[in-house]
């Protein structure tokens, strides 16, 4: 089994009230093969909600306690993410998924960037709360620009 970000199912869970649907991960979806996770909605944020970013570091900082996330407004939401991190990995060993293929990008869910926390679209290297929190226990993440890497036969 494979944690999927819900955005990308089709699921509308965004920070603006819409989603990221990718055709063949839905499908994915309903031959019961992958499980829908939004950290963010598993941490209690609503939707909509303001965008948030990481600001001062990537994913792995806030879950050292050295960076924080913000949303646009100024509020520190840094206790959902986390919260949302912990319930997803929390999904991820009840379903014992050892992959998950999440929204690039997104401060919970992107694996190799985010943005940089000034919320001018500006992106930078890095990783999401949750992406961090997956890692560190072993489990592999990919993004939505991996398909192919990580589902090679679904994707011909
Ligand atoms: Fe999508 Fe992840 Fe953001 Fe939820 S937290 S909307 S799954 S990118």
């Amino acid at each position: 089994m494979i944690l999927v970000s819900a955005c990308l199912l089709g699921i509308n869970c965004k920070y603006n009230g819409g989603n990221n649907r990718v055709p063949v991960l839905a499908e994915l979806c309903r031959q019961g093969k992958v499980i829908p996770v939004c950290p963010e909605m598993l941490g209690g944020l609503p939707i909509p909600r303001p965008p948030a970013e990481i600001r001062g570091g990537s994913g792995s900082d806030v879950l050292a306690g050295k960076a924080k996330v913000v949303n646009r407004e100024g509020d520190d939401v840094t206790a959902a993410f986390l919260r949302g991190a912990e319930e997803t990995l929390t999904l991820a060993r009840l379903f014992g998924a050892k992959k998950a293929l999440l929204k690039e990008s997104s401060p919970s869910c992107g694996s190799s960037t985010i943005y940089d926390g000034t919320f001018t679209g500006t992106k930078k290297a890095g990783e999401g709360v949750t992406t961090a929190l997956l890692r560190s226990h072993g489990i592999e993440v990919f993004s939505e620009k991996e398909l192919k890497k990580l589902l090679p036969e679904e994707t011909q």
